[in-house]
């Protein structure tokens, strides 16, 4: 059975979080403290972390940083401010959940972080992306155009990705919010406007993606 890491020190979250996802039919280690979560994830290869930001041996932040590459991670907070949450997904959190929160909801997006993760598994990248002057080496995280290396923030690499991808083809903001930031929600798409512009000033002159108008972006030679 898989195996849920919830690393929260409130007794009160982190007995409801359990409860609700053990009757979904998870395996649940509850960890209290940064240090004991990230032993249990490191030790235990969770299918998926739910991680409380406010922990009593440090911030909860850092942790994600370390973690998520790795396992699939929902954060769950009190700081539901949009800094807090974009700092999140900057950090590679696959999403977010604000408290006061719906624990069923919790648990749809625990499989939701869990279901992405089995489609696009974390260990076997393609080796190369190459489209126009780009290149993009993602087990190396890896970006060159015409040659010249492009260092991009994770999110600005992880959308270049998602395009390169799918090449030639219309992704909208929604669907870029759902796959590379893991929002459920819509009306966040100005977010995904604003990381477009930054990449494509770092493409410069080997730029790939394409606007188009009133749905989303498509990369294209
Ligand atoms: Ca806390």
């Amino acid at each position: 059975m898989a195996t849920v890491v919830i690393i929260e020190d409130e007794p009160s979250i982190g007995a409801l979080v359990r409860t609700y996802l053990e009757r979904d039919g998870w395996e649940v280690a509850w960890a209290r403290t940064a240090r004991d979560g990230e032993r249990a994830v490191t030790e235990g290869q969770p299918a998926a972390v739910v991680l409380d930001l406010g922990l009593p041996d440090g911030d909860g932040l850092a942790l994600a940083g370390r973690l998520a590459p790795d396992v699939p991670l929902v954060i769950l907070t009190a700081r539901g401010d949009e800094a807090d949450r974009l700092a999140g997904f900057a950090l590679g959190a696959d999403d977010y959940v604000a408290k006061p929160f719906s624990p069923r909801e919790l648990v749809a997006r625990v499989r939701a972080v869990v279901r992405r993760a089995e489609r696009a598994p974390r260990t076997a990248p393609p080796q190369e992306l190459a489209l126009g002057a780009v290149l993009c080496r993602p087990a190396a995280r890896e970006v060159r155009v015409d040659g010249r290396p492009v260092e991009l923030t994770v999110k600005e690499f992880d959308l270049l990705r998602h395009l390169l991808e799918r090449a030639g083809t219309v992704v909208t903001r929604d669907a870029l919010l759902a796959e590379v930031w893991g929002f459920a929600a819509q009306g966040q798409t100005r977010t995904v406007d604003q990381h477009v512009a930054q990449l494509r000033a770092k493409l410069g002159a080997g730029d790939v993606i394409r606007t188009v108008r009133g749905i989303g972006y498509k990369a294209a030679a």
